[in-house]
């Protein structure tokens, strides 16, 4: 095989799956139709799970200074008052990142291509369009046009990041499972030299700051949403209602129409209005033979909690840490039959959830959405954050039934301002309550919670789930945990890895 891994689409979930192998030493292939990224943006906000993996892939660097940190989400009711509030001002940032971040997606793209350039192993090919695939027990044939001449290329796996028309979950005859919600919106977005004049809204939280928050406007007159973006970039989301017409909607007049009343005098720019369909679909086959659907080419989702990126960079490192573990450490191939059991009911769960928003923020009849407002205000919890919405992994590779397995476990900031995966590095890492717990491995590296100068975080962790030892997956997820000694936790792991191999006991 000339690859490990071809990648086809460079959308930012292929760049990240890219970076991720490119650092494990994989050799990959990256295939992208077009010769610029897309130069528009599309995703405007990320949370701290995807800061975390820019770590990981080796680029935050790169695109940190892409990121403006942000405060949360306020959805606001028929009344104009508030009825739910997800806030993170004054909250914990257990995972050494501000919660959410709004961002410039063409900016991201940009950083994350340039990452590529820094790895030998990985080959981007711009401007070469995949056609087709063939696949047997060795591995898969991979065909592209470039140039106007068809080439071929061979790997053991291909990832799908080839978006949500993926030409490859086509071939492959895999269908989409609807989530049965389907609305038309106009996104249009703009550059403004000045602040944002939202309407008198009622009950705005002390600590809330309008013009920093994802205000998402319940209002069954027309809902829209309000997102501050980096800089000067504002987007702003409108629903269509019954009858209106795509292409009527995205006349210049019409957008100024409906933008200009959140601006009033401050001079603005609009630099683009196009109209979408929200919906939520979720792919029924994540993985076909040794071809993987990741990105939108396998889920997309209403964007009302902004994580339709965030599960495809999420599936990418899923794939990435199982993928190095055959090709650099003899893992079973059969691993990478954990990926649609673990990443499939976590996407469901969280598309579930902003379906569940969609329905009530999409309420157009005012009687419908009076009782909404009120339904929503007694049902919200007081302090909840977008954050509660992701939930753990719940099945996999994961020592099931240990406390805290399948979640994500903390990145404390260290004494001299390092976080945790910088101070450890990748990899699997046991941490230990102190030097008496028994248990460790050549595969993973040891780290006494008691020694580290974190300022006692990680024991504050393990005191919280009354553990000794918790071992962690490269993704940065909790493999399990385990009190007194590791010794089982870490056979576990094996066992995992390697189920068919006699472990010495
Ligand atoms: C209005 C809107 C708002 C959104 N807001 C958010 C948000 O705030 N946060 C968030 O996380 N997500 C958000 N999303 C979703 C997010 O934009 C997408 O989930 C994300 O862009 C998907 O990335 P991807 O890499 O999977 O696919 P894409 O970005 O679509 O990339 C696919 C790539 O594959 C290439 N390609 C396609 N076919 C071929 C082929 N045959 N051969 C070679 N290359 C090919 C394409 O050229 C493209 O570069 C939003 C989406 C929309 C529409």
């Amino acid at each position: 095989m000339q690859y490990d891994t071809v990648i086809v689409g460079c959308g930012p979930v292929g760049a990240t799956a890219a970076n991720l192998l490119g650092r494990s030493g994989l050799r990959v292939l990256v295939l992208e139709k077009e010769l610029e990224h897309y130069p528009l943006p599309r995703a405007v906000h990320l949370d701290h799970e995807m800061m975390r993996l820019f770590q990981s892939a080796g680029v935050i660097d790169r695109v940190a200074g892409d990121m403006v940190a942000t405060d949360g989400h306020l959805h606001v009711g028929a009344d104009h008052g508030v009825i739910r509030y997800m806030g993170t001002v004054g909250k914990p940032k257990p995972y050494g990142w501000s919660n959410d971040y709004f961002f410039y997606q063409p900016e991201l793209e940009a950083h994350l291509r340039e990452g590529l350039g820094e790895l030998e192993t990985v080959e981007l090919r711009l401007g070469a369009t995949f056609t087709a695939l063939a696949q047997d027990d060795e591995g898969v044939t991979v065909r592209f046009q470039q140039d106007g001449a068809e080439q071929v290329a061979t790997t053991r796996w291909v990832i799908a990041t080839d978006g949500a028309r993926s030409a490859v979950r086509k071939g492959l005859c895999v269908a989409l499972d609807d989530l049965d919600f389907e609305e038309p919106w106009l996104v249009v977005d703009a550059e403004v030299e000045g602040p944002v004049s939202f309407p008198e809204i009622a009950g705005v939280p002390a600590d809330a700051d309008l013009q920093r928050l994802s205000v998402m406007m319940c209002d069954p007159a027309r809902p829209a949403t309000i997102v501050p973006g980096r800089g000067n970039h504002r987007r702003w989301e409108f629903m269509l209602l019954p009858g209106e017409d795509d292409t009527a909607m995205m006349a210049p007049e019409k957008v100024q129409e409906l933008v200009g009343a959140w601006m009033k005098d401050v001079p603005h720019a609009i630099v683009r209005a196009a109209t979408y369909r929200f919906h939520g679909l979720v792919a029924e086959q994540w993985q076909v033979g040794n071809v993987f659907l990741a990105g939108d080419a396998a889920h997309q989702t209403p964007p009302f909690f902004g994580q339709g990126m965030c599960h495809g960079l999420r599936d990418v490192a899923n794939l990435a840490w199982k993928m190095a573990a055959i090709v650099n450490e003899g893992a079973e191939a059969a691993l990478l039959e954990t990926y649609q059991p673990e990443r499939d009911p976590h996407v469901r769960a969280v598309i579930g959830a902003a379906v569940a928003a969609g329905r009530y923020i999409c309420e157009l009849d005012p009687a419908k959405a009076a009782q909404r407002d009120g339904e929503i205000r007694a049902k919200a919890r007081a302090g909840e954050t977008a954050h509660d919405l992701i939930p753990a992994l719940a099945t996999g590779v994961i020592h099931a039934g240990s406390p805290a397995a399948g979640a994500r476990f903390v990145q404390p900031i260290l004494a001299d301002g390092r976080k945790l995966d910088d101070f450890t590095g990748g990899g699997w890492r046991l941490f230990v309550r102190d030097a008496a717990v028994a248990g460790e491995a050549s595969w993973a590296s040891r780290w006494d919670a008691s020694q580290l100068p974190d300022g006692g975080a990680v024991l504050a962790w393990l005191d919280a789930q009354d553990v000794d030892a918790v071992l962690l997956r490269p993704d940065h997820c909790v493999f399990g945990t385990a009190r007194t000694g590791a010794q089982d936790l870490l056979a576990a792991r094996d066992a995992a890895l390697y189920p068919h191999k006699e472990i010495a006991a």
